[in-house]
């Protein structure tokens, strides 16, 4: 392992290659960082984790991540939850994967 690179390589919607330092993809102003989006609410004390790509929800307080919230990636989960009956089995299927910890 060469240390943790979170930041994608490629833009998660447009596919073009950002910048090191580049925080937005300058081509379709997606977001490159999939940081939480919980801000800290009153007390202030804002997580700032930055989640894998693929992560719907912070690994770390379980807010939605950037990606998430701007809809970039979807949560498996939520998309059970929002199509109601017709993917009852998935949905199973992906409570189980995530509410499964030992
Ligand atoms: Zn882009
Ligand atoms: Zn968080």
């Amino acid at each position: 392992m060469e240390g943790e690179r979170m930041k994608v390589e490629y833009c998660i919607r447009c596919g073009r290659q950002p910048d090191e330092k580049d925080q937005y993809c300058t081509h379709c102003g997606a977001p490159l960082q999939n940081k939480c989006t919980n801000d800290g609410g009153p007390l202030g004390d804002p997580c700032n984790k930055v989640n894998h790509p693929q992560a719907a929800f912070c690994a770390q307080c379980g807010s939605p991540t950037v990606f998430k919230k701007t809809g970039l990636i979807m949560s498996p989960y939520e998309q059970g939850t929002k199509a109601e009956i017709d993917d009852l089995d998935e949905l199973k299927h992906f409570s189980h994967r995530f509410f499964k910890d030992t």
